[in-house]
């Protein structure tokens, strides 16, 4: 963090890097082509020095037509996108030495909604799936497929298996990517689903003998069934699940204190979202903010594409 506050110590840091993410080969002016521009730091444009054209760096971006200063989502994007386990609006407050919670709440909300990405790519290859009760009594996996009790609801998850070799040339596993669903019950019909929703065909999907992962749930996929014979021995046959439920668990515990059921899929969302972008923390930041060097800005009128150049 504090190297990161280091190299986006300005708001003309911060403006720079937004004109380097867009602009790959230097600034160009969408109406003349002109490459030479001024920068007004306050207002966040660039002024032509050819035509006197303004062009704004933070179109299409979060940022834009906020009152909160560039540097501030910088700070707050980066502490979302990598504190671990989460941040509250008050934690969030203090790290950035901002005056009101108010304030604070509002960056944090205007974050989370850029952890709902839809057009995410399915997991493939070998996935381990099952599912776990949240908020609910923490012992024994008892009436799994009804989630009957009230604060209490059924969360379906898979992992990516990543296998790959240690330093001794033995075999070791580790879990890629995640997704979490809330789910009304484990019944065949919502299983399948899920799977389809969030795994790509073929791929190879590890689950215990539970009767929702039938054949039906899972045509068109390979199923390998580890039966458990003692519940309180599932996390052996099925570890990389097993740990993401368990690490999910702690993190809505501690940082929000229980979840309402209306509420969890949001947070799940969050989860996932942290969760596959733990080794590239800055991809997760520039999502957040929503910059990004090669998709178009979002409105238009204030810049022309990167592409319109030639
Ligand atoms: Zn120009």
């Amino acid at each position: 963090m504090r190297e990161f506050r280091q190299q986006f110590a300005t708001n003309a840091a911060c403006l720079e890097y937004l004109v380097r993410c867009r602009w790959t080969e230097g600034f160009v002016c969408p109406k003349c082509s002109g490459q030479s521009a001024w920068l007004n730091s306050k207002r966040y444009v660039f002024e032509c020095r050819s035509c006197g054209r303004q062009t704004s760096p933070i179109a299409g971006t979060i940022m834009h037509r906020s009152h909160v200063p560039v540097q501030e989502w910088f700070w707050a994007a980066y502490l979302v996108a990598t504190h671990t386990p989460g941040i509250s609006a008050l934690q969030l407050q203090r790290q950035l030495g901002i005056g009101n919670y108010r304030a604070a709440w509002h960056l944090l909300h205007r974050l989370r909604r850029g952890m709902i990405n839809e057009e995410r790519t399915r997991l493939s290859g070998l996935i381990e799936a099952d599912e776990t009760h949240i908020g609910g009594p923490s012992k024994g996996k008892t009436g799994r497929g009804v989630a009957a009790a009230k604060h209490k609801t059924l969360v379906a998850g898979a992992v990516e298996v990543l296998t790959y070799k240690d330093d001794d040339g033995r075999p070791r596993e580790r879990a890629g990517r995640i997704r979490l669903q809330a789910i009304q019950d484990a019944g065949e019909e919502n299983i399948g689903t899920f799977i389809r929703r969030h795994i790509e065909p073929g791929s190879r999907i590890r689950t215990d003998g539970w009767r929702g992962y039938s054949d039906t749930a899972l045509a068109g996929y390979k199923h390998s069934v580890r039966i458990v014979g003692v519940p309180e021995r599932a996390h052996q046959r099925a570890p990389h699940i097993h740990r993401v439920f368990s690490k999910l668990k702690t993190w809505l515990l501690g940082t929000h204190h229980g979840v309402k059921p209306k509420y969890l899929q949001s947070y799940l969302d969050e989860y996932v979202f942290r969760f596959n972008r733990r080794r590239t923390p800055m991809a997760a930041f520039q999502t957040l903010l929503g910059i990004s060097s090669r998709k178009p800005p979002l409105t238009l009128h204030a810049l022309a594409s990167p592409e319109s150049k030639a």
